[in-house]
């Protein structure tokens, strides 16, 4: 039996080593906001999502300390059983007014909160719209669910509402689901249109903002982008990227709140969101309510160089570009290793097939120079 286990790994891994597509963990330690040691050599790193180098902020780290030395390592249990320290209800009330809802839950990351909200909201005899490009946590939750799918072409607002005008009828519920800021193009969702045509057909419209929290829409996300009219039913994120921690969070009604406390599974039946991650979220959203100007460095530093580069405009501060084949996209991330930048190579399933890419990720304490000296290596590999 083992032996055929074994097999059935070593089979798998030789197709995906023929590909190019062969996955492999390089012990990284991030020893300051913007660097990296790899191999005892320092790279500067424009491949993380700590947009706000919150993760090695001084004041994050105090915050983290103080609840650490108070409160202790681990939750303990589930938040319905002891795990509900009152730091995560705090952090629930912070979520909510920077997202403008009634409510808030947090879970213990952004793929659990997709596992948990999908399938507690959605069953058999429903349909769920989903954006062809949306993350793979929202095509999991989707697929859990056991909703009938519709994965539209990216971006298309004509097609999801001929799918309304066709469909809805058939349906007791229908959802449709998007990255607000998406997490391998950077671009933004239409999501005002989008609340318009929920609103239109009765339907509930999910954006997951992992990557438009604390750098778009003055740091509110990207229902915040063009003005604070349509807010979506269901604002989800991640406090693991430019909150510079761990966990993730829906914010909503309060009564969807109270049901996704008695339903979503990854709630319930999982331990509570360590104490001094809550301290390290709550004392992220206060920089990010108080700092707005800080909040747009990451985006201004992205501009910056697609500016340098011809590159079109960016909508956020993630920037791909675009290689084809995943061998090019391995060369040219190991051609800018070479040269002190850690940019990894996105490859597919990741992406689609043919659109292996270097994905650029531009953060608050990128400097001028570290941006120039990009620029400059980046020109050299790709002439
Ligand atoms: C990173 C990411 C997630 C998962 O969040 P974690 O907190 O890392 O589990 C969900 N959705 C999108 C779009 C992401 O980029």
């Amino acid at each position: 039996m083992t032996q055929s286990l074994d097999q059935f790994a070593a089979e798998k891994l030789t197709e995906r080593r023929e590909n190019n597509l062969l996955r492999d963990l390089f012990d990284t330690h991030r020893d300051g906001p913007i660097t990296v040691k790899r191999d005892g050599k320092t790279l500067i790193s424009f491949c993380c999502n700590d947009y706000l180098n919150l993760s090695h902020d001084s004041r994050l780290i105090q915050a983290s300390h103080e609840a650490l030395d108070m409160f202790g390592t681990g939750a303990g249990a589930s938040r319905l059983i002891t795990g509900n320290h009152p730091l995560l209800t705090a952090l629930e009330e912070e979520l909510a007014t920077l997202k403008g809802t009634e409510g808030a839950i947090v879970f213990g990351s952004g793929y659990l909160t997709n596992l948990g909200v999908i399938p507690a909201l959605m069953g058999a005899g429903d349909l769920i719209l989903i954006d062809e490009l949306a993350h793979a946590c929202l095509m999991s939750g989707t697929r859990l669910s056991g909703a009938d799918e519709i994965r539209f072409p990216h971006n298309d607002l004509a097609f999801v509402a001929r799918a309304l005008a066709d469909k809805r009828d058939q349906y007791d519920h229908v959802m449709i689901i998007t990255d607000g800021v998406f997490s391998m193009d950077g671009d933004l969702a239409p999501v005002a249109d989008l609340q318009t045509l929920a609103e239109q057909h009765n339907t509930w419209l999910m954006t997951d903002d992992a990557h438009g929290i604390g750098v778009v829409g003055d740091g509110r996300g990207s229902s915040f982008v063009e003005g604070a009219g349509s807010i979506p039913a269901l604002q989800m994120g991640t406090l693991s990227k430019a909150i510079g921690g761990y966990g993730g969070y829906l914010c909503a009604s309060q009564s969807v709140i109270e049901l996704l406390r008695n339903r979503a599974r990854s709630f319930v039946y999982s331990t509570g969101l360590p104490p001094a991650s809550a301290a390290a979220a709550l004392a992220a959203l206060k920089i990010i309510r108080d700092e707005p100007d800080y909040c747009a460095l990451p985006l201004q530093n992205a501009a910056y160089f697609c500016r340098a580069l011809n590159l079109p405009e960016p909508q956020s501060p993630i920037v791909p570009l675009i290689i084809g084949e995943p061998d090019k996209a391995l060369q040219a991330a190991k051609a800018l290793e070479g040269r002190g930048f850690l940019v990894t190579p996105i490859r597919p399933p990741t992406v689609p097939d043919g659109t292996a890419r270097l994905r650029f990720t531009f953060t608050a304490l990128h400097e001028r120079a570290h941006l120039d000296q990009l620029i400059d290596a980046v020109r050299k590999i790709i002439a």
